[in-house]
């Protein structure tokens, strides 16, 4: 048998997704400080999806209804950490969303439901798939520990954004109760942004008209 090489075919692109990763982390954004702004957008996401799910299944919000996203700061450790009580990742989702760049669970989830991306009753603010990456702008490690509302389980995500990931279970008393706490593990020149007067700064730019409170811990407690 032959091979004719003069057939017409379509392909699909492929990527090389280690570079592909190095353009985004690298180049998309001229300003490393949005990396706060990116991981804020999509704790106030988790909360908003929480919210609407929570209409027709209000035993998701348990005894924790009020939306919080907590920003927190560790000098000794060099960590900076953003948890959100929304609504969390299974391992499916993380995979999803998180491995998968270019996949946005926001559009899907507004797509899924139904509704449009801002409407007077829903704001989600995600939709590219491609914010979650810039925390490799200042971490050399991003772990994220998330239970989905719901759910008896906890998993955690961790990669150093050079083109893989792990996934494995993670004990629900090291997991936030419900949502996700990603926690970015900087590279020595973004330690200063540990600095509470610093943080305190970016928090500020960063956060723009996000609809959930934000609170600033100095050092986990
Ligand atoms: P976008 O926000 O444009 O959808 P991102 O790259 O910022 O893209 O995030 C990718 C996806 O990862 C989100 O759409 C969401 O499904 C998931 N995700 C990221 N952070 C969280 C979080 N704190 N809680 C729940 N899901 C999250
Ligand atoms: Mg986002």
């Amino acid at each position: 048998m032959t091979t004719d090489t003069k057939a017409k075919e379509t392909r699909a692109f492929e990527a090389d997704v280690s570079r592909l990763l190095h353009m985004m982390v690298h180049s998309v954004y001229s300003d490393k400080d949005v990396f706060l702004r990116e991981l804020i957008s999509n704790a106030a996401d988790a909360c908003e999806k929480l919210r609407f799910e929570a209409v027709s299944r209000p035993e998701l919000l348990a005894d924790d209804p009020k939306p919080r996203i907590t920003v927190s700061a560790d000098p000794d450790n060099k960590e900076i950490t953003v948890e959100d009580n929304g609504i969390g990742m299974s391992r499916d989702d993380m995979a999803e969303a998180l491995g998968t760049i270019a996949r946005s669970g926001t559009r899907a989830f507004v797509e899924r439901v139904g509704v449009g991306g801002t409407t007077e009753d829903t704001q989600f603010i995600g939709q590219f798939g491609v914010g979650f990456y810039s925390a490799f702008m200042v971490a050399e490690r991003v772990d994220v520990i998330s239970r989905l509302a719901g759910s008896e389980e906890a998993w955690r995500w961790s990669s150093d954004g050079k083109g893989s990931y792990e996934i494995a279970p993670a004990p629900l008393e090291a997991a936030p109760r419900r949502g996700t706490r990603v926690v970015l593990h900087l590279m020595d020149d973004a330690v200063p942004c540990t600095g509470s007067y610093r943080l305190e700064q970016l928090a500020k730019s960063q956060s723009g008209h996000v609809p959930v409170p934000i609170t600033l811990v100095e050092k986990p407690g």
